[in-house]
């Protein structure tokens, strides 16, 4: 019998570390040092305007940028309206919206 609990494990998945680009990563680290602070709480996607109707979610997003997979998400970017709700709610201070402002500058460069 199977048995339904309202939530999924998320499925594991590999990365090598010495195969992923991390050349915007450190320049993000650099420009915006607050985002070491990050806990990966979730509150920044909780609150995000853009989640509830685009599917956005702002955590994964920088992320996987820090670990070195910008290029795994560039169109996501887009989905940001720069309202800056992330930044007012993080827990630890750190600036999301200016976070997201420089992914996009980063990459477009
Ligand atoms: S709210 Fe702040 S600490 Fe939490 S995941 Fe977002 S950036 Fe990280
Ligand atoms: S600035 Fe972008 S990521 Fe932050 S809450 Fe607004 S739409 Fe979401």
């Amino acid at each position: 019998m199977t048995h339904s609990f309202g939530y999924s494990i998320s499925q594991s998945r590999e990365t090598n570390w010495d195969k992923l680009d991390h050349r915007f990563a450190d320049k993000l680290l650099d420009l915006e040092p607050s985002v070491r602070l990050c806990v990966g709480c979730g509150s920044c996607t909780g609150t995000c305007t853009a989640a509830p109707r685009s599917g956005f979610d702002i955590r994964k997003v920088h992320t996987r940028f820090r670990r070195g997979e910008a290029g795994a998400f560039v169109a996501e970017l887009e989905k940001c309206m720069f309202c800056g709700k992330c930044s007012m709610v993080c827990p630890r201070g750190v600036n999301i919206r200016n976070v997201m402002d420089l992914m996009k500058k980063l990459i477009e460069a």
